[in-house]
């Protein structure tokens, strides 16, 4: 089964791209990673020439999740993103939640990061997607340098190597200008920006016509508290990787094609 929201926000993505950066837009199945050991995968990965496994690094809202999508779709490679995994544990009813993980959807409605422990366990169930033959690219993990030596840790024993960890930098300023007006449609879950990328129509979404909402991590309130989660936990990874010479920096400013350009220029250097 196809993640449909997420393979709907992405068509929507790439009709404003050139054809070469489209070809390979089809979307892999996540089940395995967003359902855990209850889910596996209906399609093989992708062919690819070269196989490619990658960490993205960034302060929420620097864009990392729209360069996720074009890289996973340029590179043929899937989006293992942690708070995609949560997000689709709010689907559950109480009853299928387990603590852990009702205190973890607590932490993210705050703008907090989840402890540790819970995301290493969630982590390391999914740990066949970091073996998986088509590669993978991180995106939200890790986010502590705790989560960075469980993840040497895990791909050691997976007998992987990561090829690069991407950090896009973009000013504190302008990440909360994104976040605080980023609007997600409920429908086909396409993101538009109430400044940069307004709908034709204030609150309704372009390609379905349903009501737009403000995630609620994105409020004022939890983008100040993610922000300050993010310069004192995550911030500090950037040197974790560079002294072990997998940092790549990108500039984050400008659209996300032209962020993407840069990717791709980096990662064919390395
Ligand atoms: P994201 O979509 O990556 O911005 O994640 C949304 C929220 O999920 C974060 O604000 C955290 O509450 C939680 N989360 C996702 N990934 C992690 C992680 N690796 N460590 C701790 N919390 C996480």
């Amino acid at each position: 089964m196809r993640v449909r929201g997420v393979a709907r926000k992405s068509g929507a993505l790439f009709r404003a791209f050139p054809q070469h950066m489209a070809k390979t837009a089809e979307k892999n199945d996540r089940q395995a990673w967003l359902r855990g050991p209850r889910g596996s995968c209906s399609l093989p990965p992708a062919k690819q020439e070269r196989v490619r496994r990658l960490v993205l690094l960034g302060a929420p809202g620097v864009g990392k999740g729209t360069q996720a999508e074009l890289l996973c779709g340029s590179l043929g490679t899937c989006q293992l993103s942690t708070g995609d995994v949560f997000r689709a544990a709010k689907a559950l009813t109480p009853d299928e939640l387990s603590p852990a993980l009702k205190a973890a959807l607590d932490c993210m409605r705050r703008g907090e990061l989840v402890p540790d422990d819970t995301v290493l366990a969630m982590v390391s169930e999914r740990a066949g997607c970091l073996r998986c033959g088509g590669g993978f690219l991180l995106d939200g993990f890790p986010r502590t340098v705790p989560q960075a030596e469980a993840l040497e840790r895990l791909l050691e024993k997976e007998g992987v190597k990561l090829d690069a960890v991407v950090s896009y930098e973009l000013p504190i300023e302008q990440v909360v200008a994104r976040l605080s007006g980023r609007r997600t449609c409920g429908g086909c879950k396409t993101v538009f920006h109430v400044d940069a990328r307004p709908p034709k129509r204030a609150g309704i979404c372009d390609h379905c016509g349903a009501n737009l909402y403000q995630r609620e991590d994105d409020r004022a309130e939890s983008i100040r508290v993610r922000m300050a989660a993010y310069v004192t936990s995550t911030a500090p990874l950037q040197e974790f990787y560079r002294r072990r010479g997998l940092l790549i920096s990108i500039s984050a400013e400008g659209t996300p094609e032209t962020i993407f350009g840069r990717t791709m220029d980096a990662l064919g250097k390395c």
